[in-house]
C-alpha cells in the first residue's frame, strides 16, 4: 500500500536536496531492468519516475509531485546526467548510468512482447499515438495493446477511468512533467497491478514523428542540449530549473563540508 504522507509539511524554501537524493535508485541499470521485468511477470504494481533536475525543482512547487517522488513505494531513476552529477557532488553512491524514459519504454515493449503482456498508451497528439500503435503492432506483434487515448482529451481523469476498466499490465503516460506523474499518483491506489511510467516526449520520438538525438549526443549525455537546439523555447525552462538546482546543490555541499570540518 502507498504510504500516506503529511503533505502540509511539504514545500518551502528550506527543503533539502538530500531528501530527494535518498530516493534515487542506487543499484545498477541492469538490476533495475531485472526488477521491472520481475514485477511485470509477477503483477507487482510499480510506479517509476524518471527524474531530472526539473522534476526535483517542480516537486518543490507541487505537493502531489513531491509526495509521489518521496513515496517509499515509488522507484525514482536518474533520467538525466544532472541527477547523476548531483548525486556525486552530494557524496551519494553514484548511479552507474542514466535510465531515460525512452530506454525504459523500449525495454518495456520488449518484455511485453516476450511475456505477452498488455499495454495502454495515454498521451501525446492523436497523430503521434496512431503512428506509435502501428509501429508497435509491426515490431512487437505479441504485445496486446489494450487501448490508447491521446493527451489532448478534455477530461484526463475520465481517460484514467477507461484505463482502470482495461486493467493493463503496463501503463505509459506521456503528458509531460509534472502532469503525468500527478495523474498516475492520484489514480494508482485504484489499480491492483501495472507498471506505470510517465514518459514525457518518448511517444513523439518512438513513433518516428520527432528525430531522436544523434548517437554522439547520447554518448556524452547531451541529449538535453540536442532538445534545446531543436526546440529553443525549452531553453528558458531548462535554465530556470537547472540554475536553481545547481546553486541548491552547491549550498548543501558547502554546508556539509563546513559541518565536517
Ligand atoms: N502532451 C499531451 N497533452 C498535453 C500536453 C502535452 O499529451 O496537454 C504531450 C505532448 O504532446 C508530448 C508530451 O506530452 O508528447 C510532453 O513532451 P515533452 O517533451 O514536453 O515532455 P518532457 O519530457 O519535457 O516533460
Amino acid at each position: 500500500m502507498l504510504k500516506k504522507m503529511n503533505i502540509k509539511n511539504l514545500g518551502g524554501k528550506d527543503f533539502l536536496m538530500r531528501e530527494y537524493f535518498e530516493k534515487i535508485y542506487k543499484r545498477s541499470q541492469g538490476e533495475f531492468y531485472n526488477l521491472i521485468k520481475d514485477n511485470l511477470i509477477n503483477n507487482q504494481k510499480t510506479f517509476v519516475i524518471t527524474a531530472n533536475p526539473e522534476t526535483i525543482m517542480l516537486a518543490e512547487e507541487n505537493d502531489i509531485l513531491k509526495s509521489a517522488f518521496l513515496d517509499e513505494e515509488t522507484i525514482v531513476v536518474p533520467d538525466g546526467i544532472g541527477i547523476v552529477k548531483g548525486a556525486k557532488m552530494l557524496g551519494y553512491k553514484k548511479p552507474d548510468k542514466t535510465i531515460t524514459g525512452i530506454a525504459l519504454v523500449e525495454e518495456l515493449f520488449r518484455y511485453c512482447n516476450d511475456y505477452k503482456k498488455s499495454l495502454f498508451l495515454f498521451g501525446a497528439k492523436k497523430s503521434v499515438l496512431d503512428a506509435l500503435v502501428k509501429k508497435i503492432q509491426k515490431d512487437y506483434p505479441d504485445i496486446c495493446i489494450s487501448g490508447s487515448i491521446d493527451g489532448y482529451v478534455e477530461n484526463k481523469q475520465e481517460a484514467f477511468a477507461t484505463i482502470k476498466e482495461k486493467n493493463p499490465d503496463v501503463v505509459l503516460v506521456a503528458l509531460g512533467v509534472p502532469n503525468q506523474e500527478i495523474i498516475i499518483y492520484q489514480n494508482l491506489k485504484d489499480f491492483d497491478k501495472g507498471i506505470f511510467v510517465g514518459v514525457g516526449g518518448s511517444f513523439d520520438v518512438l513513433s518516428g514523428m520527432k528525430k531522436r538525438a544523434p548517437k554522439i549526443f547520447l554518448k556524452y549525455n547531451l541529449e538535453w542540449l540536442y532538445r534545446i537546439t531543436r526546440e529553443p523555447k525549452r531553453l528558458k525552462r531548462f535554465l530556470k530549473s537547472n540554475v536553481k538546482y545547481i546553486s541548491k546543490i552547491k549550498d548543501e555541499k558547502k554546508n556539509k563540508t563546513s559541518k565536517d570540518e
